[in-house]
């Protein structure tokens, strides 16, 4: 029995090893990919639900891995975060999404995640500022979006840069709404623009009566704090009908569109303006 024992204990660490050596892989070709630009941005639609026109465009970052193909940013945005290559990663994103908005019709917003590391740096506003600059594209046109756990750290100083950008003209929207512990605290410590209504909330919608209660809810809420709610994740006609009953201003999911290449999108909006 001993002996088995010891090796599962083998085994295990021959495991953790293999993590762990995955992990300095991986973080040495971000690194690579950083320098030799092998990220690119697809941008999703955020679609109008008065009229079904595309308000905005939400830029989704993916890694164009040699080998790997297109890498999900589920994969590798976690890691950036850890090891701090979140902040030039998401410098990149940031111009990058500026620079193919400001391309985009004048009526069009570009939205832009926004992590808790990038936040606490002290030049993030000047850094904003500086793609807004070199892009321009007018500030009033940049969402940023961020989550709760960007909050939950440091909030004081967070809170200021985000006021400081929100004079500026930038909208914040909470990203995620409803899968933390305090979303709703957070809406009376900051004036966000928008509320997106995580897809959980749609997801489990199929035959719940509760799903729609909650959308409404969450929609009365914006409402009464002049938020702007908006719901993601929206596959099927049912759930767009749901959301659409509930009173929520704007909608995202595959149901519309998936993200796509920038080319792909501005042909989609070019379209729906020629109609
Ligand atoms: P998120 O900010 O909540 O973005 C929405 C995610 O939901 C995207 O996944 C999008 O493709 C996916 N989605 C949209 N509509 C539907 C739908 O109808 N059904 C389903 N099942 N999914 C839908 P994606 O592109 O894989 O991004 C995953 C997450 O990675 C994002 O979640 C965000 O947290 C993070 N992320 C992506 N790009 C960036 C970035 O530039 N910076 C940072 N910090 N995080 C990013
Ligand atoms: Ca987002
Ligand atoms: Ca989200
Ligand atoms: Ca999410």
């Amino acid at each position: 029995a001993k002996a088995v024992g010891r090796g599962t204990h083998c085994l295990f660490e021959t495991q953790m090893d293999e993590t762990a050596r995955e992990r300095t892989v991986m973080e040495r070709e971000l690194r690579e990919a950083l320098v030799h630009g092998r990220f690119e941005l697809h941008y999703q639609p955020l679609v109008d639900l008065d009229d079904n026109r595309i308000k905005g465009v939400e830029a989704l970052v993916r890694w164009r891995h040699p080998e790997r193909g297109l890498v999900s940013p589920t994969v590798f945005i976690p890691l950036a975060e850890e090891t701090g290559l979140i902040v030039p990663l998401g410098d990149w994103v940031l111009n990058q999404a500026c620079r193919d908005a400001a391309a985009l019709p004048d009526d069009i917003s570009v939205a832009v995640n926004v992590s808790a590391l990038q936040l606490r740096n002290r030049n993030f506003a000047q850094g904003v500022l500086m793609a807004l600059a070199a892009s321009g594209l007018k500030a009033t046109r940049l969402e940023l979006e961020i989550t709760e756990s960007v909050l939950l750290d440091d909030t004081e100083s967070n809170l200021e840069t985000l006021h400081t950008l929100r004079r500026l003209g930038v909208r914040i929207s909470m990203d995620d709404f409803g899968t933390g512990y305090s979303s709703i605290s957070y809406l009376r410590r900051f004036p966000f623009d928008k509320i997106k209504i995580d897809r959980s909330f749609v997801r489990d919608s199929a035959g719940r009566s509760d799903a729609g209660a909650i959308i409404r809810a969450i929609v009365g809420l914006g409402a009464s704090l002049g938020i702007t709610t908006l719901v993601e994740g929206i596959e099927t006609e049912e759930q767009l009908a749901t959301v659409r009953a509930e009173g929520a201003q704007e909608m995202q999911g595959y149901l519309f569109s998936p993200p796509r290449p920038v080319q792909d999108i501005a042909r989609m909006i070019a379209d729906a303006a020629a109609k």
